[in-house]
């Protein structure tokens, strides 16, 4: 391994989201040192102050734990990251541009740095979510600054994607259900191997694979369970239609191991960083290798179906219209155990509302924050509250539309009390018709028979 020391690899991650302060975190409590980079200042300070960015239960201890013990900083300097660190990890976002392909802008820029700094063998770790072909990619981009410096430096590019679950990123951090290892060189898995292997202790299985293969595995598995979510909010419509109960369908589809009953839940339509974006990527890698995907376009218009079906709901509630009609919306990100809202269903559904002239009353446990910046263009007209009480009072409606814990269990007799309106639309099937009914309400959940007012036993 020549100069690289196995026992005291020196970790670097350029950009200290979601992903790489997960990854920063978890590996400097495996006892790695670790370096994490952002170009965001007012991150970089708040992490050095001892102020996460981001709402993550458990990551607050474990961040903790490693400042006290000194084997995490946090920098704005890339250049001493990149010459420090033996293992640099490309966590940075892939956002969509317009016609729905990955913007790779953050990740060039990256690669590009790398090339400039880089002063002796490397791994460099793509562990952002990044189309087909994107490891050579930054293997020629980093090269072309080397060649630029007039240097022959070794280096290694892996790719590594990145498959926790925000909310349960600590879990999937340490309990993974496997690591994938796309590379070319046996030097650069062996170190792979040896910056993982904390977790050979839970037992986590390995998948060595070729750059492309590991870089498709990504995205083929964001499409899967999108697909599998789409498929679920259509059986939803069906029964809503033809009267079964999705619940049940879902749940006698899951006993067989063949499907599982994970992903099997239908809702207002899938959201989050990233199956919109990686579902939209998918249908443009196809699309332009000549093999376009008609399940991944079905599924991506499926479900931006789902959530304008969602607000159909409530303006079937009210046919004399919307207008001065105030609907308490309780959930804003896109899962609960987040503040991320990005692409959630409520940044869709809000905004329709609005625009047929109802006031909103919100209320989300972490989500507010976010929530205010994306939706700054409609400020006079939301209302953020405190709890779920505050936000149902007067309300002519209310709208569960991310299941945190604290919505399972409300107070159903003080909501029916204190709202104007009795209409209460359940968009994660929390709640029975049979219990929210008892108190007075009209219920609406997705996919169980809607019971017109009027019509109820
Ligand atoms: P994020 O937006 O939370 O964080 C990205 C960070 O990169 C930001 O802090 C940004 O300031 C920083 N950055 C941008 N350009 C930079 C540069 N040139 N140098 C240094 N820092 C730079 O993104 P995220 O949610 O952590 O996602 C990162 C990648 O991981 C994406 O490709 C995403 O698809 C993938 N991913 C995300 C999740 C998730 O749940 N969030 C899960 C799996 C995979």
């Amino acid at each position: 391994m020549g100069e690289f020391n196995l026992n005291s690899i020196r970790i670097g991650i350029i950009g200290t989201g979601y992903v790489g302060l997960m990854n920063g975190l978890g590996l400097a409590d495996f006892g790695f040192n670790v370096t994490c980079g952002d170009v965001d200042g007012c991150k970089i300070n708040g992490l050095s102050e001892g102020r996460l960015p981001i709402y993550e239960p458990g990551l607050g201890e474990v961040f903790e734990r490693v400042l006290g013990l000194e084997r995490i900083r946090f920098t704005c300097d890339i250049e001493t990251l990149v010459k420090e660190s033996h293992v640099i990890f490309i966590c940075v976002g892939t956002p969509p541009k317009k016609d729905g392909s990955a913007d790779l802008k953050y990740v060039w820029e990256v690669a590009r740095d790398i090339g400039k700094y880089i002063d002796s063998y490397k791994v460099v770790v793509d562990k952002s979510t990044v189309p087909v072909g994107t490891a050579r990619k930054v293997r020629e981009k980093i090269q072309k600054e080397l060649e630029a410096r007039g240097m022959k430096i070794d280096f290694d590019v892996v790719s590594n994607p990145e498959f926790l679950r925000e909310g349960k990123a600590l879990h999937d951090f340490t309990h993974p259900d496997r690591v994938i290892i796309g590379s070319d060189s046996q030097k650069a898995t062996e170190i792979m191997k040896k910056v993982f292997s904390p977790l050979k202790l839970n037992e986590v299985p390995f998948v060595f694979t070729t750059p492309e293969t590991a870089e498709i595995i990504k995205y083929a598995s964001n499409a899967f369970l999108a697909t599998k979510i789409a498929f679920i909010n259509e059986m939803a419509t069906l029964c809503e239609t033809v009267g079964g109960d999705v619940k049940k369908v879902s749940k006698a589809m899951g006993m067989d191991g063949r499907i599982s009953d994970k992903f099997l839940h239908p809702g207002p339509g899938y959201g989050g960083s990233c199956f919109p974006k990686d579902t939209r990527a998918l249908a443009d890698i196809a699309r332009n290798n000549g093999s376009e995907s008609l399940v991944i376009s079905s599924v991506i218009k499926s479900n931006e179906r789902q959530k304008m079906r969602m607000v159909e709901k409530v303006k079937r509630a009210f046919p004399e219209g919307l207008e001065s009609r105030k609907i308490a919306v309780l959930g804003l990100s896109f899962k609960p155990e987040t503040d991320d809202v990005r692409e959630s269903p409520s940044l869709v559904i809000i905004p329709e509302l609005l625009k047929c002239g109802a006031l909103i009353k919100a209320y989300d446990p972490k989500g507010i924050p976010q929530t205010k910046l994306a939706l700054q263009n409609f400020e006079s007209r939301i209302t953020y509250c405190e709890d779920e009480y505050e936000t149902c009072k007067d309300a002519d409606a209310v709208l569960i539309v991310t299941d945190w814990n604290q919505f399972r269990s409300m107070d159903l007799s003080k909501i029916r009390e204190i709202m104007k309106g009795d209409w209460f639309f359940d968009l994660r099937n929390i709640y029975t018709p049979e219990e929210v009914e008892k108190m007075g309400f009209y219920y609406e959940g997705v996919g169980t028979r809607r019971k017109e007012p009027g019509n109820i036993e």
